[in-house]
């Protein structure tokens, strides 16, 4: 059959309170054009983000009922170990409450002032914390990659020439790791490929790196790796996510994403040193290291989700339905980073609104719109996010001006997506009378957040 249909039957519902465009006119004007500061009350289809947004299944949640609280020795934490250590094989892990206290507690132990972290794209939250470090993340991608339409099997790679020629030109103390996001969430939810992910470890061994992933969607970067690298075509997702983690050191995860939960994630590293100082870091400001700031019941989630998240049933309904969003789009000359990835669709802001920008914030601008349209919440990823205010007092612009629309896991279905698809034609078609926005007031860290904005 052509038609894909969600793998699952819907046994509890939460209802949508539906408004009206001069309620969402009102809406957006009183929250400073942030769609971060809008309550959810009053958004119809959230898209802002698939973190920790979707829908649990009954077998886990019937695991967090199973959930042992006992503070030290609890078998949920056991499980999760257990399950974690099966599908990553690192030798030490530990909970943490979401991807960002991994960062945290990683980048605390390894980096130093005026250190340099690689990754082929660092998410916000990764920058921010190497950039708390007194160090500095940067980012490897080949020029072709950043071009949103240029289709690639796998623009999520890393730039192995580039990483190289960091390497062999910088002092190697200043380098306490490498870093590789899968897939890669701010450069359009793009793959790797497990030939790009053994020719990093290659460089990483030689120049005696370590090699840690960000693991948020590893089940995802895995389905692409089996659909689109023909070595691994008869390979089960679970063996090629084996595959992918063996050539690390360690990793750090959120597991708001592919462990299909609403909090949690963790910490993993084969380095005995490592492990041993991250658990000292965990233990002051997280909790023991058997629960890591989470609850039993949290691990038995994440360890029941891991596994969920690699059914291939679940990732070829994932994957084809963002790719059936992206293709209507397309066949209405909508301009969207292609090919379409794994858990969002990125619309291409600085074509979609040519007349806009870059310090009028194209991306920005969409956002609002198509939440005033269709009361469609999603975020802008371009110099609101990425964007900001050198030492010298100069703004600087990211690269791209994208308009994310991340699908939250199992949790809207077709007639949703139709709906949201119907909402960006009608924008796109009076695109020309949309304006930009400017900022009245910004924080210094993550401003894209707290930002308040007004049209221009
Ligand atoms: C979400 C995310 C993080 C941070 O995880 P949190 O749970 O939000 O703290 C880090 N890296 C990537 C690629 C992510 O998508």
């Amino acid at each position: 059959m052509k038609t894909i249909i969600e793998p699952f039957k819907i046994k509890s519902v939460e209802p949508i309170k539906m408004n009206s465009i001069d309620d969402r006119k009102k809406i957006i004007i009183n929250n400073n054009y942030n769609l971060f500061q809008v309550r959810s009350n009053d958004v119809i289809i959230d898209l802002l983000t698939d973190s920790g947004t979707g829908a649990m299944s009954s077998k886990q949640w019937a695991g967090i009922m199973n959930g042992d609280e006992s503070y030290a020795g609890s078998n949920s934490y056991l499980y999760f170990k257990d399950v974690i250590q099966d599908i990553f094989g690192f030798k030490y892990i530990l909970p943490t409450h979401q991807g960002r206290a991994s960062e945290r507690i990683l980048f605390s132990t390894l980096c130093k002032e005026g250190d340099i972290v690689p990754n082929n794209t660092h998410f916000d939250t990764t920058k921010a914390n190497i950039l708390f470090q007194g160090s500095k993340p940067v980012d490897l991608i080949d020029e072709e990659y950043k071009n949103t339409q240029s289709i690639f099997p796998f623009k999520g790679n890393m730039s192995v020439k580039k990483l190289e020629k960091l390497l062999s030109t910088t002092d190697l103390t200043k380098i306490p790791l490498i870093m590789l996001t899968i897939t890669n969430n701010s450069g359009g939810g793009q793959p790797v490929s497990m030939q790009n992910i053994s020719q990093v470890s290659k460089v990483a061994k030689k120049y005696k790196i370590p090699l840690y992933i960000d693991a948020c969607r590893f089940a995802e970067n895995a389905y692409f790796i089996k659909q689109r690298e023909d070595k691994y075509k008869n390979w089960t997702i679970k063996k090629i996510v084996q595959k992918i983690f063996s050539y690390a050191d360690g990793c750090t995860m959120s597991a708001k994403k592919d462990a299909i939960v609403n909090i949690g994630g963790f910490l993993c590293t084969n380095n005995d040193e490592v492990a041993e100082k991250n658990k000292n870091l965990l233990i002051l400001t997280e909790g023991f290291p058997t629960y890591g700031g989470l609850a039993g019941r949290d691990l038995e989630a994440i360890a029941i989700g891991l596994n969920e998240a690699m059914d291939i049933d679940y990732l070829n309904y994932r994957v084809k339905s963002i790719e059936y969003l992206g293709n209507k789009l397309l066949e209405n000359n909508i301009p969207i980073l292609q090919p379409t990835g794994g858990h969002a669709i990125y619309i291409d802001a600085s074509l979609f609104l040519k007349h806009i920008n870059k310090n009028r914030f194209p991306g920005q601008a969409l956002a609002c719109e198509l939440y005033i349209a269709g009361g469609i919440r999603c975020s802008e990823i371009g110099s609101l996010m990425f964007g900001g205010i050198d030492e010298n007092g100069k703004e600087y612009f990211s690269d791209n001006e994208l308009v994310r629309l991340a699908m939250p896991r199992r949790t809207y279905t077709q007639s949703h997506i139709d709906y949201v698809i119907e909402v960006i034609i009608d924008v796109y078609k009076r695109r020309k009378n949309i304006r930009g926005l400017k900022i009245i007031e910004q924080s210094k860290y993550l401003r894209h957040f707290t930002a308040k904005l007004k049209k221009v």
